[in-house]
């Protein structure tokens, strides 16, 4: 079959063979199909779906497009991933926490573009940290110090690599197999023993309905778990921030609170129960209560901490100074009520207008800019009472330019809804998946 005809097929509705998935991925891989057949094969699947066979032979075949990390039989490899959302700094939590249990976390992370932020990026306000390391680097310091948190390098998933950076500009992310192929087949490159997956929805997340994050969320703990993964999914409201920091700097800062024992409830109940699904996965503990328990112990022993710290130093980074984070300025609540609702989107859409974030994936960003929301949905607030810190550069005018538009702190007060009918604190945690046969 041709590129052409297969594309054709897809087009029309019909189910690809798994063969003539893996042929196109490989070809695509090496070069031989242009980039305007995939994009067209892309917006094809987009409109048609796919399957559940076909789901998992695009997973498999854009997984043998690279390279595996390879482990000798020591303890068990886990990892978290996350769809994205408003600071979300819990990989920074989890990932020492799961190493002082005695697994291995290879975690592969990513970069934040347009609303949500991206682990790699909130590290990088680390001075030296490095988020290059190679398949051999990854695997030595993961053996040696427990974790990593890195970027994939090339030779794994190239296929996603390719096909990721053209989905963005063609409008073919939205698709629930494109999504799923593109998660998972990262997933097993890194040879995994146990996956957990936060599947976020709300106004600050990809999936905006809890529907939509079900049918992705089922999805793909039903073709990890087909390829061989252990793996379970929490659904999780993403309709205010988590934690009260949004940023890079200032999330790091928060993490590092919160590995000392304090921090946000909301980030510490999160981290706690993605990683009670892996210490109960990989045996561990018997119950998610004894999970918590001994993540509690663990964090206040110190260890956690210290894990962390040992994790940056190894990638190259330095916490021994304070991060660089700008000069903050307060924001008031303009009248007394409750806070009913926040515009996540628009909180995370102010990170690219401060300079923190993205829009196109080739932005530089400032990391020590960012947001602290000083209050949650359900609390009862006052006329004056601060709402919002805003931690932000002075606009700098550049002659040949035009002035960068300056925050509107009028606009961004309204993303915090008040109303004078009191409304009940948001639910974080709202469903556990677990793949349909089991
Ligand atoms: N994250 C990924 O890694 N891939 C996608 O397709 C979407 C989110």
């Amino acid at each position: 079959m041709t590129p052409a005809q297969l594309i054709a097929r897809k087009r029309d509705g019909e189910e690809l063979s798994e063969s003539s998935i893996a042929e196109f991925i490989q070809q695509y891989t090496l070069g031989n199909i242009p980039e305007y057949q995939m994009s067209a094969l892309a917006m094809a699947i987009y409109f048609q779906g796919m399957s559940t066979r076909e789901t998992v032979a695009l997973t498999w075949a854009m997984l043998e497009s690279g390279i595996r990390l390879e482990w000798p039989d020591d303890p068990p490899r886990v990892d978290k991933h996350s769809t994205g959302g408003i600071g979300d700094k819990t990989s920074l939590v989890l990932a020492p926490i799961m190493a002082c249990c005695g697994l291995q976390i290879p975690m592969l992370s990513g970069r934040g573009l347009g609303m949500t932020g991206g682990t790699l990026d909130k590290l990088e306000s680390i001075p030296g940290f490095r988020t290059d390391l190679t398949v051999d680097e990854i695997q030595e310091l993961t053996r040696r110090v427990g974790g990593v948190i890195t970027g994939a390098s090339a030779e794994l998933v190239p296929a996603d690599k390719s096909l990721y950076a053209l989905r963005d500009v063609t409008a073919t992310v939205p698709s629930i197999p494109l999504i799923i192929a593109s998660i998972i087949s990262k997933k097993l490159a890194e040879s995994l023993d146990s996956l957990v997956l936060d599947v976020k929805f709300g106004s600050g997340a990809f999936m905006k309905t809890i529907d939509k994050a079900r049918q992705l969320a089922q999805g793909l703990v039903d073709v990890g778990a087909t390829l061989g993964l252990k793996v379970t999914a929490l659904l999780t409201d993403m309709n205010q921030p988590l934690g009260r920091f949004v940023g890079n700097a200032v999330e790091v800062r928060e993490a590092l609170v919160t590995l000392s024992g304090n921090g946000p409830a909301d980030l510490r109940e999160l981290t706690f129960a993605l990683g009670n699904e892996l210490l109960l996965s990989e045996g561990v503990v018997a119950t998610p209560e004894e999970g918590s328990e001994l993540q509690q112990r663990i964090i206040d022993s110190g260890t956690a901490l210290e894990k962390f710290r040992e994790i940056v130093a190894a990638q190259g980074g330095t916490i021994a100074r304070p991060l660089d984070i700008a000069a903050s300025q307060e924001l008031i609540s303009p009248q007394t009520g409750f806070v009913t609702a926040m515009d996540n989107q628009a909180l995370g859409l102010a990170m690219i207008q401060l300079g923190g974030g993205r829009r196109v994936m080739s932005d530089s960003i400032d990391h020590g800019v960012g947001l602290e929301v000083l209050v949650r949905v359900g609390d009862r607030v006052q006329q004056g009472q601060p709402i919002l810190r805003l931690f932000s550069r002075p606009t700098l005018h550049v002659f040949d330019k035009p002035p960068p538009a300056e925050i509107d702190t009028t606009r961004l007060v309204q993303t915090i809804k008040i109303q004078s009918k009191p409304t009940p604190p948001l639910v974080l945690i709202h469903e556990r998946i677990l793949p349909e046969e089991s």
